[in-house]
């Protein structure tokens, strides 16, 4: 068992039963929650999940294609960006994903669905009878995770030069206005020269 999940892990399989949609494009509705019981890596980032994930499900029939809405609420604590202190964010979004029992369909050159870049097209094998939602529960997910959180919109940070959490307290060093870059520059001259 890896320390992180980086995709649905089994326990988010959940089987949306096709034939369970009624003919008449009456919408079929279903709830249900997931959990994670390690941290979600993406694109290096940690988050845990610190509830249950909420998902809806709504899915009906229209034009021999299934449409099905995929709804997902839920909070996530990640370090901070700033100061690397846990923050919670509530995620909430959906995404919507369009199957065709048609196996032409993906043959076909339809000019507008690539207008709405929301939705995917998949296509069904005949005999497929059910649709795994946990990869596609994982997919909203990973899209609501927020790429640079704060623990609040007035983090201070951590000092660059001595590292100290300018949140708790100001360090001897920030009165100098040092920035990091002129730093890392002036060390690399100072290379340079003591190669020459
Ligand atoms: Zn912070
Ligand atoms: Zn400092």
């Amino acid at each position: 068992m890896s320390e992180y999940i980086k995709a649905a892990p089994k326990s988010w399989h959940h089987r949306l039963i096709i034939p369970a949609i009624p003919k008449d494009g009456t919408p079929y509705t279903e709830s249900f929650s997931v959990a994670a019981d390690r941290k979600i890596n993406y694109w290096g980032q940690l988050y845990s999940l610190t509830a249950p994930l909420q998902v809806e499900v709504e899915a009906y029939r229209a034009e021999g294609r299934i449409i099905t809405v995929i709804s997902v609420s839920g909070s996530v604590a990640v370090p901070c960006s700033r100061c690397l202190a846990p923050a919670g964010v509530a995620i909430e979004g959906e995404l919507r994903y369009l199957f065709s029992l048609d196996k032409e369909e993906d043959k076909k050159t339809d000019p507008d669905y690539e207008a709405d870049g929301d939705e995917e097209l998949m296509i069904l094998d005949s005999w497929e009878d059910e649709i795994d939602l946990g990869p596609l529960v994982w997919e909203v997910m990973i899209t609501l995770l927020p790429t640079a959180p704060l623990c609040s919109e007035e983090c201070r940070g951590l000092c660059p030069k001595c590292g100290a959490d300018l949140n708790t307290s100001p360090c001897t060093c920030s009165e100098e206005d040092v920035d990091p870059r002129f730093e890392i520059l002036k060390s690399l001259v100072q290379k340079e020269q003591e190669n020459s």
